[in-house]
């Protein structure tokens, strides 16, 4: 039965806790707030007692799916496990009791971890400078076409245009869109790279940057790097990084070595800080040499032995964010760079790379692989064969959800028909993943004899298959928010 809301269990005079009698003069409320602005009905909050809301909430968050219940294959967003002594480090009172407004003499130590910090992400990636403001990949992205726009306008070279290929995550060109650039996709070749001959034809005076994902979002690392990266800066132009896929490359490449010109990270990806929901990220950003000036302000720096907050750089873009980033965030993501340190973060990518692998192969006799060469920390399959006899790959990842995983992503990347993207991260065990390939082997058998079985999942999850267009259009808060309730 599904849980009830909070105000369906609700019951007339029931009390969790009781406050004790007032021990100090009480004032009327119309001294405090107009009486034009105080509410004639009291509100309709629910009445319950302790037990009832600890065991509604208790059971809510059983419903819950994560990282530390089961298996995250969730491609591109690299869910890995989380390890918990993070939580202690980033809980220390001297951090937690942290204000922003704290001058600076006063916060010695954590303006140290930030100083550190950057000077261990520009050692991973070979960048000259980090920005650790970014709060998102996303906003990393944003920042950095933010700095590309001012860097040509800074020249006297309004360039307008940004290359990407039709590969790219969708938030490459919502970020160069939302700064004012023109996009233009490029079409990948057969391998699922970019194509340098398309890449020459795009080519004009106008384009400021391309953005490259790599590994792209089809788990391939873009072999011609270098070129591609030559043919930018022969016509003036920049080249992005997106490197939310860092977790394929830690300890191995520097992006900087590949001549990348702005990079983000996500290190609520790679780093293993917490995700999802919607909480806290951090997309620190890196910039080549000539890029530095416009980093957005204020910068920690060392001056005579003391940690300060530098606010002069006349040709920042300013501010990105109030404060300094998320910085309970980049606490985590410290303590895992020192815990694994330069041999444990090559270690990292290897067995990203081989947990992928293996998966791949495990699947590749019943579904389609579409680049069926290696891949790095994740790979793409579709679902065509599966959509002959009549079930989507919509039908099959609902249908994971009876077998107790979560689904992988699905329909992206857009130039896969009937796409899953499965990327198991190296957190996983060997008996994960076969307990993983086995339920997608079952369902694609079960594609076959019993299609009508996976058309119909889920079956055993709390609700069934839900419109999610609708959802997402006309919320169903089943409890009035207006007119004379709350
Ligand atoms: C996750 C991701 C992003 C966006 O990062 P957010 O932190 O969600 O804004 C961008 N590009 C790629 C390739 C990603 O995987």
């Amino acid at each position: 039965m599904p849980e009830k809301l909070i105000f369906e269990i609700s019951s007339p005079g029931r009390r969790g806790v009781r406050f004790p009698e007032c021990d100090v003069p009480k004032r009327p409320l119309e001294d405090m707030i107009p009486k034009r602005l105080q509410r004639t009905t009291p509100p309709r909050l629910p009445e319950v007692s302790e037990l009832d809301i600890v065991r509604h909430f208790t059971r809510l968050s059983h419903l819950n799916y994560s990282v530390d219940t089961n298996f995250y294959p969730l491609g591109s967003c690299t869910m890995k496990y989380n390890p918990k002594v993070h939580e202690d480090i980033a809980g220390l009172e001297g951090f937690k009791k942290l204000h922003p407004y704290q001058p600076h003499e006063q916060v010695q130590g954590v303006l140290r971890l930030l100083y550190d910090f950057s000077e261990l992400l520009k050692e991973v990636c070979g960048m000259p400078e980090f920005s650790l403001q970014p709060a998102a990949g996303a906003q990393g992205e944003l920042l950095g076409m933010m700095i590309t726009r001012v860097y040509y306008e800074k020249k006297g070279e309004p360039r307008r245009k940004i290359i990407i290929p039709d590969s790219a995550h969708g938030t490459n060109p919502a970020s160069a869109a939302l700064c004012g650039f023109e996009v233009v996709e490029i079409k990948s070749n057969k391998e699922g790279m970019v194509d340098l001959e398309v890449l020459k034809k795009a080519m004009s005076p106008e384009v400021a940057a391309l953005m490259i994902t790599n590994p792209n979002t089809l788990g391939i690392f873009e072999k011609e790097i270098r070129a591609i990266c030559d043919i930018l800066h022969a016509a003036g132009g920049l080249v992005y990084c997106d490197g939310a896929n860092l977790n394929a490359l830690l300890g191995r490449v520097k992006p900087g070595d590949m001549g990348i010109d702005l990079l983000h990270l996500n290190l609520h990806k790679t780093f293993t800080t917490p995700h999802g929901g919607g909480g806290p990220g951090a997309g620190p950003l890196g910039v080549s040499e000539p890029l530095r000036p416009f980093l957005p302000i204020p910068r920690v720096e060392m001056q005579k032995g003391t940690f300060i907050f530098n606010y002069n750089f006349p040709d920042s873009v300013g501010r990105l964010k109030p404060f300094y980033g998320n910085i309970g965030i980049i606490i985590r993501a410290y303590a895992y760079i020192l815990s694994l340190g330069r041999e444990g973060l090559g270690r990292v990518s290897e067995a990203a790379v081989l947990n992928a692998n293996y998966l791949k192969k495990k699947l590749s006799q019943h579904y389609d692989i579409p680049y069926p060469e290696g891949c790095m920390h994740e790979f793409v399959l579709s679902g065509r064969r599966q959509k002959r006899l009549g079930v989507t790959t919509m039908d099959i990842a609902k249908r994971l959800l009876d077998y107790g995983f979560y689904a992988p992503t699905i329909y992206f990347p857009l130039i896969v028909e009937e796409a899953l993207m499965i990327e198991p991260t190296e957190t996983e065990s060997r008996e994960t993943l076969d307990d993983f390939a086995q339920a997608l082997v079952s369902i694609a058998e079960e594609a076959e004899k019993q299609p009508e079985l996976v058309k119909g999942a889920p079956h055993n999850t709390p609700v069934r298959r839900l419109d999610e267009v609708k959802a997402a259009r006309q919320l169903d808060l089943r409890w009035s928010f207006t007119g004379d309730g709350l």
